[in-house]
């Protein structure tokens, strides 16, 4: 085996380390409580049951959310965004930045692509060789492009991006939710123990639980407010500073409006934004900006809506004449009034274009 082979196999083995860290801190938490709190020191059964019961139901949600949140596949770009065989060698043959830059923006044309790096140029990622779309970010740990990237999590050793953003803030909520639970009905047991009311043998469960639990409740909170944040701005740890548009750079370019914003992570339908299962709105491609008014071209995504093939059907994308203009729209009940239709673009991309009915 070739001696980076074996590097890059003892990396991705070592990059799973902080994983295992956290499921043996989780599996220690579940004995502790389970089995040395619940089992043999709760003297009253009903009570015994209810914590129990309640205790199982944060477990759960959380080992599912977290769980969900490392095996999702980042997004990546789809076939589209490469650049043509022909374009490619031209491009590698070129030396000038300007005559490069002309050969991207002419395969650009046909992408629905609207920011622009801080001098303006199409943004192009070198190692994988491809146009970036909008809010997608090569990341150096996975070394590929990932759709509306957040952030690389060595937590979940995942990219946290646009196939599992939902299901990392789940996780950071039933984490927090896991902790206070723990650390709330440890109270008791942790104040007896250390005015040494009683002394039994899971005297050490109980003092480190509370230990544990109050630590990571306070760093996660910090974590998942700073979430709330941003998915309130619509924006991503990544993409912190402004996105730079056609027409210039606009910190809240994405934003249009709290709860719009909120469902473009969660889904249009309330029922399934405590589950960690996959509503995100979009297709990861194209966002719905508050600049449709100041771009000549975005202003057709307020009547037409271009949708590009699932990627690979790693993600069980929203089609975007639901999501896009449903979150244009101010009236929600005009969505009915469409009309749809579907075409095919030069680069034989499936588009579907839905225009707003007249009457
Ligand atoms: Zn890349
Ligand atoms: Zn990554």
């Amino acid at each position: 085996m070739a001696p980076s082979r074996v590097l890059r196999c003892c990396q991705r083995g070592l990059s799973w380390i902080p994983v295992i860290f956290i499921n043996l801190v989780v599996c220690w938490s579940y004995y502790a409580y389970v089995v040395q709190l619940c089992i043999c020191e709760y003297q009253r059964p009903r009570v015994r049951v209810i914590y129990l019961v309640v205790f199982h139901v944060c477990f759960v949600m959380f080992m599912w959310s977290y769980w969900k949140t490392i095996i999702s596949k980042p997004s990546n770009p789809s076939k589209e965004f490469f650049l043509p065989k022909a374009e490619k060698e031209q491009y590698e043959k070129e030396e000038r930045p300007e005559a490069q830059q002309e050969i991207l923006k002419k395969v650009a044309k046909n992408l629905p692509i609207y920011t622009r790096t801080g001098s303006g140029a199409i943004r192009y990622c070198d190692c994988c060789q491809l146009i970036k779309p909008d809010r997608c970010h090569h990341c150096s740990t996975c070394d590929q492009c990932v759709l509306k990237m957040d952030h690389h999590c060595p937590w979940v050793n995942n990219c946290v991006g646009f196939s599992n953003y939902k299901f990392f803030v789940l996780f950071l909520a039933y984490s927090m939710l896991y902790c206070v639970f723990i650390a709330s009905t440890v109270l008791q047991y942790f104040i007896k123990f250390w005015t040494n009311q009683i002394d039994t043998h899971a005297k050490f469960h109980v003092l480190f639980l509370f230990f544990v639990a109050a630590m990571f409740f306070v760093s996660i909170m910090s974590l998942f407010t700073y979430h709330i944040w941003l998915i309130a701005k619509n924006m991503t740890t990544i993409g912190l500073r402004a996105p730079v548009f056609r027409n210039g750079p606009d910190k809240n370019g994405f934003t249009v409006g709290f709860y719009k914003n909120l469902t473009q992570v969660f889904g249009d339908q309330k029922r399934y934004w405590c589950l960690p299962v996959y509503t995100s709105l979009g297709d990861g491609y194209t966002f719905p900006t508050r600049l449709v008014n100041l771009d000549s071209e975005q202003g057709n995504v307020d009547h037409q809506c271009v949708i590009y093939s699932s990627v690979d059907g790693q993600v069980n994308s929203r089609p975007l004449s639901d999501s896009l203009n449903h979150l244009l729209s101010n009236d929600v009940h005009s969505d009915e009034q469409k009309d749809s239709n579907s075409a095919k673009t030069d680069n034989g991309l499936t588009v579907t274009v839905t225009m707003e009915s007249e009457s």
